[in-house]
């Protein structure tokens, strides 16, 4: 079981304690993303684990990016909309 007990009322857990995640990774609060054997991905397995890692990091970035003000802080551009 994952050690998800804190995340309860934050991000949508399933009944066995796994982060409930799209299919880019992030979970049931927008701009919260997650991955590995605490989500709800199958086959959790160190490879599986490391390319969804990968995915919800890009996944995050394109978030900043296209979230105004924070794509400003991370580019130092202004970021017009998506
Ligand atoms: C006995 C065993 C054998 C396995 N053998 C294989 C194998 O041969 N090949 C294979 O591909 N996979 C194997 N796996 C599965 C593999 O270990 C996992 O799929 C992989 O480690 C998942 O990576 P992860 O980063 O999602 O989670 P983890 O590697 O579990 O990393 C999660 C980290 O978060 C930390 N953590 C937890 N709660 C908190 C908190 N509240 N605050 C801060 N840190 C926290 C933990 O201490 C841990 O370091 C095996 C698993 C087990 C248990």
């Amino acid at each position: 079981m994952p050690n998800t007990e804190w995340l309860q009322g934050a991000v949508g857990l399933t009944p066995r304690g796994e982060i409930e995640i799209d299919h880019r990774g992030e979970t049931s609060q927008s701009g919260i993303f997650a991955a590995g054997d605490a989500t709800t991905t199958p086959y959790k397995q160190i490879v599986v684990a490391m390319g969804e890692g990968s995915k919800a990091a890009l996944s995050a970035f394109d978030y900043i990016i296209r979230t105004e003000l924070m794509g400003e802080a991370v580019t130092g551009h202004h970021v017009t909309g998506a």
